[in-house]
């Protein structure tokens, strides 16, 4: 929610006031200098919406305040032009509300629509959030990459590089609306404490790699052509799209990196599938170039990236991977019950290429067990099964 500074403001008031971490309120307005604040100016306070109330007989603003269960003052900073003395019955005031649920509830049919709403809501009641367009799909839709905190430790996550693996896109985007509720009510999660996250690690989340791919997957062929008539053709005339896993034109992105890909791409389909055809070269497609490009800009210490299924996660690739690799595997498969397995025999894989390239931890999560894609009512156990990850990956 917005507020207007006062004189004699400060963030550590408004802290103090809502209740809110200092570094959230200074991290949510990056435009404004926390030291010399401007009367009038405008105000981001995250983890607040401003709703409507009626002035009913006998109200005053310290009568509504206790009753509503806020400081006095807080009421007087959403409604900075009220004279408190003189309020009138049936007049509309604003209140502040403190939001205290998840916005996110990932478990359902989770399109790219349903992505760009649920991120539209977290960062209009999480501003702090950074979020960035980092490439388009085939059909143009936007990639787009989630930042949280101000740490120097980078934490990377990525969902839905494989369409029919579309619930990693959810469990991701939940668990983050967790986080985010964590950090700024000050609640701890399995006995965790947020807050020093958000200032050791800078998480960066792109929760959905192939959105169209989701959306064919979910909602079957697109009206636009050519894509249409092309992802027909691939499919061989068939309208049933559920095992999907390429992008739209029929490339396996997840077999697009240059990380033995021609070891990869002789045993492969020759031509576009609707699974495992690694393309005419690496990195031919939009959505494998983007998460290219973002990770060779970001220098991420870890990388996690989420697929389906198997209850089991990838560590390793040609003896690239660090020996803290194989400390935090040991810690993931702790925390969820997870088999960790070093090496497969499986190449070209995003993890693959980035082991290889920056000798760093990275990890191929398989969530949930079952036939891709998952059905929807495995959401809660693999979230909780996820989360234990999601706070390792923050303090491993
Ligand atoms: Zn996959």
């Amino acid at each position: 929610m917005n507020i207007r500074v006062r004189q004699g403001d400060s963030f550590w008031y408004y802290s103090q006031l809502f209740h809110v971490p200092l570094p959230l309120i200074i991290d949510a307005n990056e435009s404004v200098n926390p030291s010399a604040l401007q009367v009038d100016q405008v105000v981001r306070i995250p983890g607040y919406y401003i709703d409507f109330y009626r002035i009913q007989p006998g109200d005053t603003f310290w009568s509504i305040s206790t009753r509503l269960g806020f400081n006095f003052d807080m009421l007087q900073l959403v409604n900075p032009t009220l004279n408190p003395l003189s309020l009138q019955i049936g007049q509309r005031i604003n209140v502040p509300v403190r939001v205290q649920g998840p916005i996110v509830h990932g478990k359902r049919d989770y399109d790219y629509a349903a992505l760009q709403h649920d991120i539209r809501q977290l960062i209009e009641i999480y501003p702090f959030i950074k979020s960035r367009v980092i490439g388009h799909s085939v059909m143009g839709k936007e990639i787009i990459e989630l930042q949280i905190g101000q740490g120097d430790k980078k934490v990377h996550m990525n969902g839905s590089f494989h369409a029919h693996e579309w619930i990693t896109t959810p469990i991701l985007m939940q668990t983050i609306n967790d986080y985010l509720l964590a950090l700024t009510n000050r609640l701890p999660i399995r006995g965790l404490q947020m807050e020093p996250y958000f200032q050791s690690v800078t998480l960066s989340i792109v929760p959905m790699v192939n959105p169209d791919g989701v959306d064919l997957v979910v909602n079957g062929a697109p009206d636009e052509e050519p894509y249409r008539s092309e992802v027909l053709a691939i499919n061989n005339g068939n309208t049933e799209f559920s095992g999907w896993k390429a992008n739209i034109r029929g490339v396996d992105l997840n077999n697009q990196y240059p990380a033995l890909w021609e070891k990869e791409a002789a045993r492969k389909p020759q031509q576009p599938a609707p699974r495992d055809f690694p393309g005419f070269s690496p990195l031919t497609e939009p959505e494998a170039i983007a998460m290219a490009e973002l990770t060779r800009e970001s220098q991420f210490d870890c990388v996690l990236a989420y697929h389906t299924q198997g209850k089991v996660f990838f560590w390793g690739f040609e003896g690239s991977e660090p020996p803290e690799a194989a400390a935090k595997a040991t810690e993931f498969a702790k925390v969820s019950g997870y088999r960790p397995v070093q090496y497969v025999d499986s190449y070209a894989g995003y993890k693959d290429w980035f082991i290889q390239e920056w000798q760093k931890p990275g990890f191929t999560m398989e969530l949930g067990r079952g036939v891709n894609p998952l059905p929807i009512s495995q959401f809660d156990e693999i979230y909780q099964e996820n989360l234990g990850i999601f706070l390792a990956s923050l303090y491993t």
